[in-house]
């Protein structure tokens, strides 16, 4: 539900409408914009449609919202979320590239990949320490001594860090050394899990289910935001279709879609999204033309040793040659690539 203030509306008349909302058993959510001030309630359906908001001073209109996410709608925060990720902003003005490596491999490896990306314009650097992979023979990765190279990475080069957390037991852990917390594309339902990273406040990169709907995924949002952490980031890295030739189906127009649905920002990874190098660039290209925050980019110093993903992974030399092409189509649509 929205409770639309009148213009005129007084500070202690939104208090005394958010007392009301609290008293019955009910959260409200204030978001003051230009015009008037929204109050946004959430809660439990059967309270909800019990509470009256159309005759408290100061109100002008109640709306009901008929998705099932509400903190995450356009419709309960009109103005577009900007998150300040250590310092880095991400949903304002400029393209923000997080790039590195599928896993962390060796200190090596890492810190090599780092200066590239750094050199190329990324503000973040990226790397699994758990990798949740399709099969159990799989490299899992190097799980706490990774954190420790990305963390050491991080400080060598001043490149932020962002990592996927596979479950609620590592969290305390992976909390301590990094900047943004990735939920991948498996994960993405893990309910627990959201709400584990919903009760702290660093910000977190939510991946696309592997055949999630727009809803379900901004439901998931949903679940971080519900439990107090408004730093939710939305990434679409391709969901299953019919074809096989790309890894994934790229649904760009999820970009533009999420754009209307909601306030939050979106990123595109376009190397999971299509499992291939070559296509990276004119995906990446594409994806901040349709609207992206941001760019994921897996970058190998050298793909064809990858311990995974190399197929769809660019070399610090098309990093830096992409990096160029995006920042082109950023201008062109008055945004900032570095
Ligand atoms: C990743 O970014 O390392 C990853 C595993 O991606 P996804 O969860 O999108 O498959
Ligand atoms: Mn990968």
């Amino acid at each position: 539900m929205i409770i639309v203030m009148n213009f005129a509306a007084t500070p202690e008349e939104v208090a005394g409408v958010v007392a009301k909302v609290t008293e019955s058993g009910l959260k409200a959510h204030v978001s003051e914009g230009k015009e008037c001030t929204i109050i946004g309630v959430i809660g439990e359906k059967s309270l909800i449609a019990r509470f009256d908001g159309e005759a408290l001073p100061g109100v002008e209109k109640v709306l009901a919202v008929t998705e099932s996410y509400k903190l995450a709608s356009r419709k309960f925060k009109v103005t577009d979320t900007i998150i300040d990720v250590s310092g880095v902003k991400i949903g304002g003005e400029n393209i923000v590239v997080m790039a590195g490596p599928c896993a962390v491999e060796s200190r090596e490896q890492l810190i090599e990949s780092a200066y590239a990306v750094k050199k190329g314009g990324a503000k973040f650097l990226r790397g699994g320490a758990y990798k949740p992979r399709t099969s159990p023979y799989a490299f899992q990765g190097l799980e706490e001594k990774g954190l420790k190279m990305l963390a050491e990475a991080g400080e060598i080069t001043g490149l932020k860090i962002v990592t996927e957390v596979v479950d609620a037991v590592s969290l305390p852990l992976v909390n301590e050394y990094v900047d943004m917390f990735q939920i991948g594309a498996r994960n993405m339902q893990n309910f627990q899990l959201l709400k584990a990273v919903g009760r702290l406040t660093k910000p977190v990169l939510l991946k696309r289910g592997l055949s999630a709907t727009l809803d379900e995924w901004l439901n998931a949002a949903e679940y971080i935001l519900s439990e107090g952490n408004q730093n939710v980031i939305m990434c679409e890295r391709g969901i299953r279709t019919f074809e096989t030739y790309t890894r994934n189906t790229l649904d760009l127009s999820a970009v533009a879609a999420l754009k209307n649905m909601t306030h939050l920002p979106v990123v595109v990874d376009p190397s999971h999204g299509t499992g291939r190098w070559k296509l990276v660039s004119p995906m990446a290209r594409a994806a901040v033309a349709a609207g992206a925050d941001g760019l994921m980019i897996e970058v190998h110093p050298n793909p064809a040793d990858a311990l995974s993903d190399g197929p769809q992974s660019l070399n610090p030399e098309n990093f830096e040659v992409m990096m160029q092409e995006v920042a082109a189509i950023a201008e062109a649509i008055g945004r900032k690539l570095k």
